[in-house]
Order: C-alpha cells, then structure tokens, then sequence
C-alpha cells in the first residue's frame, strides 16, 4: 500500500527510461533540467483530459495512459518536432494502486516506444483529470506553421478517418453496430497512434500541417484560414478506416469529415515534393494519400470544400445533416 503521494510517485512515476536518462535531472527535485541540443528548438504542447469531457468515468485506465500522452505526441507530430520529455499533473479522486499502475504501464509503454522521458509533473486529489505536456526538438525553420500552406499546395492526409468518430457514437448509442465492427472502430478511439515518425521525416519537406483531433473539416479550416488560402478536397480520395464500409453514406460522412478523435496528420506539401512525401511514408512505415489541394481564397469560398465525384460540393455541417456537428 502506499502511504503517501511522495510514495505514489515513487512508486509509480519515477523510474529510469530504457533509452537511458537524457534530462540532467528528472523526478523528484523541485524542477527538471534539460540541455536543448545546440541549434534546435524545443516543440512545448500540453493537453488535458477530463473525465466526463474527454472520456467516461470508467475508462480502462492503461487505455487512458496510453491516450493522454498520444494526443501530445500527436501535436509533436503536426509540428514535425522528434519527442523528448513528458511532464504528467495527475488529479485523482482517490488513490487506486490498480488503478495507477495499469495507468502507468499504457504511459510507459507509449513513452518508450517514443523514446520521450518523463521528467516530473503533479499529483493531486480531485475529480479525475490528467494533463501532459511533452517538450519535443526540431529546427525552427522546419516546423509545420499553420500558416505555412501555399497555393498550389497537394492536401496529404496519413492513414485512415472516420473509425475513432464511430466508436464514439457506438458508445454514445446513438448507432447499433455489430461487435467486430464497433470493437475495431473502439481501438481508433481509445488507442490512437501518434504519427511522429512520418512527422520527423517530412521535416524539410512539408509545408504546413495539423493533426485530426476535432475533425477533417474543421481542422484544415484553421490551416486555410490561416494561411489565407482555401482546401478543396475530394471525397472519394478521402481514406476511410474500414469499418465506415459497415454503416449507411451519411454515417460515413459525418464520421469521415467531421468526427474527431483519429490523430492523423493532415499536412501540405509542394506539387514536386510529390515523391518526397511517398519517400517519408515509406521510410515511417506510415500510409499517406493525397485528398486535395490548396486554392487561393475566392470571396465568399469556404475554408474548405469538398467535392463529389461530379465536382459537386458536398453539403457539410450547413444543410447536410452531420451527426458530429455542434448542436
Ligand atoms: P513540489 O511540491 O516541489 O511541486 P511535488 O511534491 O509536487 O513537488 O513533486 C515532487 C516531485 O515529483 C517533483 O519532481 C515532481 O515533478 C514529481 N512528480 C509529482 N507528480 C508526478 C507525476 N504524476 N508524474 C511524474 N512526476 C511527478
Ligand atoms: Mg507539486
């Protein structure tokens, strides 16, 4: 059992990375020290999840672990950053060493796999929350500004959307589906993959990028808006997670354009940097396809548009029906 926070921690957030101790100091003082490589950046990112809000109360716990250091990976990977160190603020209702245990293992095992050392962070008692925030390295001038899409730019999308969104609404009962189709979508949703080695390797090669975390549409939008320009996409490019095949066309769409939740890179690239993109996918062992392209802004034009096999504009959130739109 253990007998106090300064216990817990001991227990279960300090230990020494596999790869080694690269920060100067890590747990258990009043700061961690880090040397920033000379000539990077450091990459800093923090989200949190809050029970209720991001997740159910009763959540698998290794799966939580997992998902809360992903989704800041997942920000190091949209900005083209290689990750370095974690600090974890946990706030727990009450201490459950099961509980914190399987929570550390979906941590570590995420951790590691990255590479990325935890150096410190919090534990307090409250309503269940969890904040990281990962501090990752890469060359300033390389990075993926939101801002950086250029006219004329391919719209690269990796892997595949729509599964995390299903699985969302399978749990919220708002669809039935048969098991083997929600069990697979539930995997997208609980267990995202962050694309961090396909960020790293298109450094120098990516213009602007984002990762899917609120939804295709509306995460492009912000990297068309800010960049003063307009994504047009096609819909029958788009690369759908396998188990949309298994639900009815608007279900598909929803989920596809405006579901959250897959934390895949949506990113730009120059016409001739065509096969340097195919270049990194393969070297990241990561698919990439391309969706669309980058337009100058038209007035009245949307952020983003996506065209049917006719070159119609699919209805989004306005007129359409869309399952994830806010209501
Ligand atoms: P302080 O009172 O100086 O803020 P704390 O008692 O909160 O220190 O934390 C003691 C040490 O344990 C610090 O180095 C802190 O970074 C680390 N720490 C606390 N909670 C966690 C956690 N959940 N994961 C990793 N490190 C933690
Ligand atoms: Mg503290």
């Amino acid at each position: 059992m253990v007998t106090s926070e300064f216990d817990l921690i001991a227990r279960y957030f300090t230990r020494s990375s596999p790869g080694g101790q690269r920060a100067l100091l890590g747990v258990g003082d009043d700061c961690a020290l880090i040397n920033v490589a000379l000539g990077q950046s450091l990459a800093i990112s923090t989200d949190t999840l809050c029970a209720g809000t991001h997740f159910f109360a009763d959540a698998d716990a290794k799966s939580l672990g997992h998902k809360a250091l992903a989704v800041n990976l997942s920000d190091l990977a949209a900005m083209g950053a290689t990750p370095r160190y974690a600090t974890l603020a946990l706030t727990l209702p009450n201490v459950n060493e099961a509980w914190v245990a399987s929570f550390a293992d979906g941590f570590f095992a995420l951790a590691d796999a990255y590479d990325c050392e935890l150096i410190g962070g919090d534990t307090t008692r409250g309503p269940l929350s969890i904040t990281v925030t990962v501090f990752g390295e890469l060359l300033a001038h390389n990075a993926f500004r939101r801002d950086a899409a250029q006219s004329g730019d391919d719209v690269w999308l990796s892997g595949t959307v729509g599964g995390a969104a299903l699985g969302l609404a399978h749990l919220q009962q708002k669809l039935v589906l048969p098991t083997t189709v929600a069990d697979r979508a539930l995997v997208r949703l609980h267990a995202p993959t962050p694309r961090v080695h396909l960020g790293v390797a298109l450094a120098g090669i990516a213009h602007a990028a984002i990762d899917v975390s609120d939804g295709l549409v509306a995460d492009l939008g912000h990297i068309a808006q800010r960049s003063n320009g307009a994504a047009v996409l096609q819909w029958e490019r788009i690369p759908l997670h396998p188990t949309l095949l298994a639900v009815a066309p608007d279900w598909r769409q929803s989920c596809a354009l405006s579901g959250g939740d897959d934390y895949e890179l949506c990113f730009t690239a120059a016409l001739t940097a065509r096969e340097a993109v195919e270049a990194a996918a393969r070297s990241s062992g990561t698919a990439v396809t391309r969706v669309g392209v980058i337009v100058p802004k038209g007035a009245g034009m949307p952020n983003v548009t996506v065209n049917d096999e006719h070159g119609q504009p699919l209805p989004l959130a306005r007129g359409g029906y869309d399952h994830f739109a806010a209501a």
